[in-house]
């Protein structure tokens, strides 16, 4: 029912990222509400097949894109909206996150990884701030099509490099950038799962210096991630498995589904 852009009213700023700002909308007609994404870009060329791409995803895992719109120098995406915003506003906010609740939340990321692997996309870019949670309190994945259309592997602003896995980073160290495999995808579910649990990003201590240097060797050095006494063993085993450093003895997405601490959500 989305036709032209203008069918679109803006109602307010929801957030700002590297490449944009998203609004809150509300169709005219309608009167339903959706979130809408707008970001400068000057990479028109492979936007059509993404586009093509982002309308067959259709999972209640990951956050629906309705229609992309492509002007001079802006694509917009509008896209389902999700009242709560991101994990990383939760984070921000200092929610805190019990064992239960960190336990459904990977859950729900490992299933929309699944669908995400089943058509065949590397989402690339798993991080707090594009994991965002709706009304009734369900988190999706988000931005899966649109940090790689945009960002093309200028992963800048919020340091998010830090939920890279290492051989990923490596590359990144290396300058091949570029492809990434879906063990990568785990390893992020990994960092995020512990950071939800901790209130902090994990892998750097408390007072380590917030440089490059610093977050290369705790991604890809560093042998022990500090994991709290109070993780039951089933999170402490489960959180092992995503941060193992060798993507080709990690787990994967479906062996992380059968275990028992995501198994039953
Ligand atoms: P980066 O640019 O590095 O990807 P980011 O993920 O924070 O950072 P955006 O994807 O532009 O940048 O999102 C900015 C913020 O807007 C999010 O953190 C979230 O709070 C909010 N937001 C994004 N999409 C939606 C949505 N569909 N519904 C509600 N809020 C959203
Ligand atoms: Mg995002």
């Amino acid at each position: 029912p989305i036709e032209t852009l203008y069918d679109l009213e803006k109602l307010s700023v929801l957030g700002q990222g590297s490449g944009g700002t998203v609004y809150k909308t509300r169709h005219r007609r309608t009167k339903t509400l959706y979130a809408l994404k707008v970001l400068r870009s000057n990479l028109h060329t492979t936007v059509a097949v993404e586009a093509d791409i982002l309308k067959r995803i259709e999972s209640s895992f990951i956050v629906t894109c309705y229609a992309v719109f492509v002007s001079l120098s802006d694509l917009c995406f509008v896209m389902e909206l999700m009242e709560k915003g991101s994990l990383h506003d939760a984070l921000l906010a200092q929610q805190v996150f019990s064992e239960p609740m960190v336990s459904s939340l990977a859950n729900r990321i490992l299933k929309g990884l699944r669908y995400l692997q089943e058509m065949g996309i590397v989402h690339g870019d798993i991080k707090p701030s594009n994991l965002l949670i709706n009304k009734k309190g369900e988190v999706k994945i988000a931005d899966f099509g649109a940090s790689r259309i945009v960002a093309g592997g200028d992963y800048g602003s919020n340091g998010t490099c830090a939920y890279m896995s290492p051989e990923r980073v490596d590359l990144e160290k290396w300058g091949f950038g570029g492809e990434v495999g879906f063990a990568g995808d785990v390893w992020s579910l990994g960092v995020v799962v512990l950071e939800c649990y901790i209130g902090r990003y994990p892998l750097t201590k408390v007072g380590d210096k917030p440089d490059w240097a610093t977050l290369f060797c705790a991604i890809c050095c560093n042998e022990k991630v500090d994991i709290p006494v109070s993780c039951s063993l089933e999170f402490r085993d489960f959180v092992g498995r995503c941060l193992e450093k060798d993507w080709r003895k990690r787990d994967t997405v479906e062996e992380l589904l059968r275990h028992s601490f995501v198994k039953n959500r």
